[in-house]
């Protein structure tokens, strides 16, 4: 089977098909941490799982012989907490969610493990944790992408040459994630309720005042960016950018 062909996803495989695929050599893995949090009044609340799953095998697929292991759906969304349906995990819990899962592939035999985050509460705990996870599977080495910075760069400059929009990207529910939502799961998008958020950049001023205060100090619909102009298309390339950026980036890592 050629290896673009081979299902990669923990979810969709059995327990033998996972041990072949170790013994064969396929001792990367790679999962994402994404979150159940709102992402203003057009978009459904998995968006960054939803993200984080097709990122992830965008990535497995660009490494090779790489599989995928369930994403994290939920994360550190403390500071969504103001808008109905968001869950979150206390940072402790999140640290020992992800650091027994990187155990548990430890045990298994992977070998290298990446951890995407695709919800930015999530980069600074995952930074944090990185000492705990790597000493949870000290045969493997634990990789993670940890700079939010790079997600909205890929996103700024893609939305950009794609159709002008890079001024629409503000790092939450935006014309970046609204675009990859509709690319994905189209059914779980409102475009109707499309409306501007918080726009400009996303500097150090704003996201210290959205964590110490939450979303709704900076952005009262709970969008940061404006979905407006948001496409499928977009979407797919901005999973492809991204994953390709990160591909490069574990390569000098
Ligand atoms: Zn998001």
């Amino acid at each position: 089977m050629r290896a673009e062909e081979r299902e990669i996803r923990f979810d969709h495989l059995t327990s033998p098909e996972v041990g072949a695929a170790l013994a064969e050599g396929w001792t990367t893995v790679v999962f994402a941490c994404g979150a159940t949090e709102q992402h203003g009044p057009h978009l459904a609340l998995s968006m960054d799982a939803s993200h984080g799953t097709a990122l992830a095998e965008a990535v497995a697929r660009r490494l090779g012989r790489a599989l995928v292991a369930p994403t994290v759906r939920v994360g550190c969304s403390e500071h969504h907490m103001a808008f109905p349906g968001t869950l979150t995990l206390r940072k402790e819990t999140f640290h020992a969610l992800v650091e027994d899962v990187v155990a548990s592939l430890g045990r298994h035999g992977f070998r290298r493990i990446v951890v995407l985050p695709t919800h930015g509460g999530n980069f600074a705990p995952l930074a944090d944790g990185m000492a705990s996870f790597r000493a949870a599977a000290p045969e493997a080495e634990v990789l993670a992408c940890t700079d939010l910075g790079v997600v909205m760069e890929v996103w700024t400059r893609v939305a950009q040459e794609f159709g002008g929009l890079g001024a629409g990207v503000g790092g939450h529910a935006d014309v970046a994630e609204g675009s990859i939502l509709l690319a994905l799961h189209p059914e779980r998008v409102r475009p109707h309720r499309v409306e501007p958020g918080r726009v400009g950049p996303l500097d150090a001023d704003v996201t210290a005042r959205l964590f110490a205060h939450g979303m709704k100090a900076v952005s009262s619909n709970g969008i940061l960016g404006d979905p407006t102009g948001m496409n499928a298309p977009l979407g797919r390339r901005l999973v492809d950018a991204l994953a390709q950026r990160l591909v490069e980036d574990l390569g000098e890592a």
